[in-house]
């Protein structure tokens, strides 16, 4: 079972994964938890080039060919081969993200940049994504107070940047509410990761 994880900045979709993971242990259920833009070496190479924040000269469509690149190394290296064996695999981040992201706040167009990453992803899509909401001003403040994340360049965009991930986000889950989830990740992360316990029981555990 493929299960992607989308959210905007400091929807704490790595803290949730973290203890997904803890719980999956705990019932012995044999699970992966990967990352992207990056997850594999070369995809993690791509990542820091995307997100220096000194690159501020980077083309939008640019970036976009950057994410597609990442997500079809990873996907092909290290997503099928977990997948054919059986495991289920919690990705942090996916094709929804570039959509949100490049597609719809950079302003490129949903279907152009689905396009460019179903050359990516020769159509293996999620059984299930979570979409971890937040607002935006919410998000920003829990990055701001914590030490664990690295800067970023899209820390350099303004808060309406921020806005329009979230407005893309809601529009994704409207049209996909099969596979799409959203979570209030406003709750505290112990309910968050109660709530994600509880719909895969219903959808991908049983
Ligand atoms: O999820 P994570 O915080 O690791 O993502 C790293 C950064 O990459 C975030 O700032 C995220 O907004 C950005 N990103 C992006 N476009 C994507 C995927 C991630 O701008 N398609
Ligand atoms: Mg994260």
């Amino acid at each position: 079972k493929f299960i992607t994880f989308e959210g905007g900045e400091g929807s704490g979709k790595t803290t949730a994964l973290r203890e997904l993971g803890s719980y999956l242990d705990s019932q012995s259920i044999s699970y992966m938890i990967t990352r992207e833009p990056g997850g594999i070496e070369i995809s993690e190479k791509i990542r820091g080039i995307i997100l220096d924040t000194q690159h501020t000269a980077m083309d939008a469509r640019t970036e976009a060919l950057l994410y597609a690149a990442a997500r079809r190394q990873h996907l092909v290296e290290k997503v099928k081969p977990a997948l054919d064996a059986g495991v289920i695999v919690l990705c942090d981040r996916f094709v929804d993200s570039s959509l949100a992201y490049q597609g719809y706040a950079r302003g490129l167009g949903m279907d152009e940049v689905w396009n460019i990453n179903q050359f990516a992803i020769d159509s293996l899509m999620p059984e299930m994504t979570f979409y971890l909401d937040v607002d935006p001003q919410v998000g920003l403040s829990r990055i701001a107070a914590s030490q664990e994340r690295e800067v970023n360049r899209l820390d350099l965009e303004k808060i309406e940047f921020h806005h329009k991930v979230r407005e893309a986000y809601q529009l994704l889950a409207e049209q996909y509410p099969c596979r799409i989830i959203t979570i209030n990740a406003e709750q505290t992360s112990i309910e968050v990761v109660n709530q994600l316990i509880f719909e895969m029981e219903k959808r991908v555990l049983k």
